[in-house]
């Protein structure tokens, strides 16, 4: 086998995914990761139509995963007095498998973490590709050389950054930004979610998760890009205080839960758009190099599978990275796109810039109530982009 040690930064989703299939397969993959341990949070991520379960399934994990379920219902748009105006059908806001994203980040680490190792607390700081290995510096650990470097790091990828250019190149934001964070569930939500968006610009949305103990938080405006330390928390809840200034229904007393939050993410609700996700001895899987936003529900469907063509196409090449990774590009282009498009026109309406376009999007969910076949149109058209690709079936 001509690639044998793998480096892959992250340890998110895509990053263990890809390892679990890289040992499958013989390789030795090395995980870094720039958290000092796995770093979980955020909101729930979606599974969704037989792909995206096939490969859970594939990986012995349908089970875990299923265990960790949500279990979230129906979500509610809701008036400033809390009262139910509107709903939104479970299959549309989570999918066919529903699970917290830090739920799947522990079990994908429990699959890997005894034939992967994990560098945490640590980056990688160089990349020298000389044709035949690739000798990497980190930020603490001593210099190694490895066969191939993967990025699986994210929006903000570092591997990209070094092997590919900056990051304004290939990212296209949306229009939005977005804040995550865990809360008590003091409002005494059963299993839903209940969404209070004012405009212009602002959306807040509570969904209940563990047996209903806690909720995760999020809160969405509209911005252009910002410039902001993204290690710094206070900076970010400085941020996301003023964009909800003022803001009614619970906003206030969920502001003050975010200022003791264990686990405040906040980023950009953006899209990377690249012509190629190799080059020379490096490769991008996951939001790295095809991030589809967080409107598009498709991200870690996106990371899995990813990880698994590459995994795969290595194992098919036996390890020839010339030959593995042209395939690799090839088989995911199209899906990759379909999965972008399903962010497109999505900003304006789940977080209206006027109160005439609010006005329209409950009109039309309360229309569509009395239309099934259209109301279940958006989950059917998500499954089916989800769904748009034939899982080879590899070696092994
Ligand atoms: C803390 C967190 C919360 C999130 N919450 C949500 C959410 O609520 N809703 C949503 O839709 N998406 C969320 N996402 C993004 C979502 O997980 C991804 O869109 C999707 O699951 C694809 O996964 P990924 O592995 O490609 O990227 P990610 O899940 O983003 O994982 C990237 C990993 O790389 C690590 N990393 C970053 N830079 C470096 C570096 N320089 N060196 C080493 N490691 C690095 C990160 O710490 C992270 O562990 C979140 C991501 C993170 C990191």
């Amino acid at each position: 086998m001509t690639a044998q040690r793998i480096l892959i930064s992250g340890a998110g989703i895509a990053g263990p995914a890809l390892a679990y299939w890289l040992h499958r397969y013989g390789f030795q993959p090395t995980i870094v990761e720039r958290a000092p341990s796995v770093r979980d949070g955020g909101h729930a991520v979606d599974f969704r139509g037989p792909v995206h379960l096939d490969v859970l399934g594939r990986m012995g994990l349908l089970d875990p995963v299923e265990r960790a379920r949500t279990g979230t219902g129906d979500w509610w748009y809701i008036d400033a007095r809390g009262r139910r105006t509107v709903r939104m059908p479970a299959e549309q806001t989570g999918g066919d498998l529903e699970v917290l994203r830090g739920d799947l980040v522990h079990i994908l680490h429990d699959a890997t973490r005894d034939n992967t190792e994990y560098l945490f607390g640590d980056s990688i700081t160089a990349i020298d590709d000389d044709a035949d290995e690739v000798r990497v510096t980190f930020e603490h650990a001593a210099p190694r050389t490895f066969d191939l470097v993967v990025g699986a790091d994210g929006l903000h990828s570092r591997v990209r950054a070094l092997a590919f250019g900056p990051e304004e190149t290939y990212l296209r934001h949306l229009g939005l930004y977005c804040a995550v964070f865990t809360a008590p569930n003091y409002l005494d939500l059963d299993r839903t979610g209940s969404v209070y968006v004012e405009p212009p610009g602002r959306y807040v949305a509570v969904s209940t998760a563990l047996g209903n103990t806690e909720v995760r938080v999020l809160l969405s405006f509209s911005s252009a890009p910002l410039t902001y330390d993204r290690d710094d928390v206070a900076e970010q809840r400085a941020i996301v205080t003023r964009a909800f200034a003022g803001m009614g229904w619970e906003t206030p007393r969920l502001l003050e839960l975010m200022a003791t939050a264990p686990d405040l993410y906040l980023d950009s609700v953006s899209q990377v758009r690249m012509d190629a996700w190799t080059r020379g001895r490096a490769a991008l899987i996951g939001d790295a190099g095809y991030c589809p936003s967080s409107l598009s529900g498709m991200g870690t469907g996106l990371a899995v599978v990813g990880a698994y063509v590459l995994a795969g196409e290595l194992a098919a090449a036996q390890g020839e990275h010339r030959v593995a990774f042209p395939r690799y590009e090839a088989a995911m282009r199209s899906y990759v796109e379909g999965g972008q498009k399903m962010a497109d026109n999505v900003a304006g309406f789940m977080v209206p810039n006027s109160r005439f376009v609010a006005s329209f999007v409950r009109m039309n969910f309360r229309l569509l109530r009395f239309v099934p076949y259209l109301q279940n149109m958006p989950a059917r058209m998500a499954s089916r982009a989800a769904s748009a690709i034939t899982l080879p079936p590899y070696p092994g």
